[in-house]
């Protein structure tokens, strides 16, 4: 059984993940999205609304064989912990490259059974990222071609000032 995880902050998800997610249930047996803290960058959401938001659109888009979990830790912990397979990333533009390119070495030095994948976005999903997401709907406006309708109101009621 090929157990792949696909980490990332998730704040909060959008139609570019849930591609990512659709494509990538697909290639393995199982797919673990997990929920993770990045010092980098400062979260809107809360881990568990993260997680909420994750788990209605699994159970909506009927991905069977995903599961949704959160850790604060070291990937590379959780990985060795769940047995898993391959870390999914997807790929939006060269910009990503740089970033990916190290946390994918990194992970392989510190396991070096940690292989990562990286998927391509779709081209209309090249632009979108949760923070820009997080902008458009901070100051009122339209963000209903980037994430799912199902959870558009719970984003929108969140993030408007
Ligand atoms: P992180 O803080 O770990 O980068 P993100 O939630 O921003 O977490 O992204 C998680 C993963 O999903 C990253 O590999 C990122 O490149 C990818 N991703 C984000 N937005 C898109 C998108 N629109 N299309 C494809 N992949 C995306």
């Amino acid at each position: 059984m090929k157990l792949a995880i696909y980490p990332g902050s998730f704040d909060p998800v959008t139609n570019g993940h849930i591609e990512i997610i659709s494509r990538a249930s697909k290639l393995f047996d199982k797919l673990i999205v997990l929920v993770s803290v990045n010092m980098f960058k400062p979260a809107s959401f809360t881990i568990e609304e993260r997680k909420e938001l994750l788990e209605e659109t699994v159970a909506h888009e009927g991905f069977t064989n995903v599961e949704v979990d959160s850790f604060d830790g070291l990937l590379i912990d959780y990985f060795n912990r769940r047995k898993a397979d391959v870390i999914v990333r997807g790929l939006r533009a060269i910009t990503d490259f740089e970033y990916e390119f190290q946390m994918a070495q990194t992970n392989r030095r510190l396991c070096y059974k940690a292989e990562t994948i990286f998927l391509a976005s779709k081209t209309e999903y090249t632009y979108l990222s949760s923070s820009m997401v997080k902008q458009i709907a901070t100051f009122g406006g339209d963000i209903s071609d980037f994430v799912p309708e199902y959870i558009l109101d719970r984003i929108v009621k969140r993030l408007k000032k």
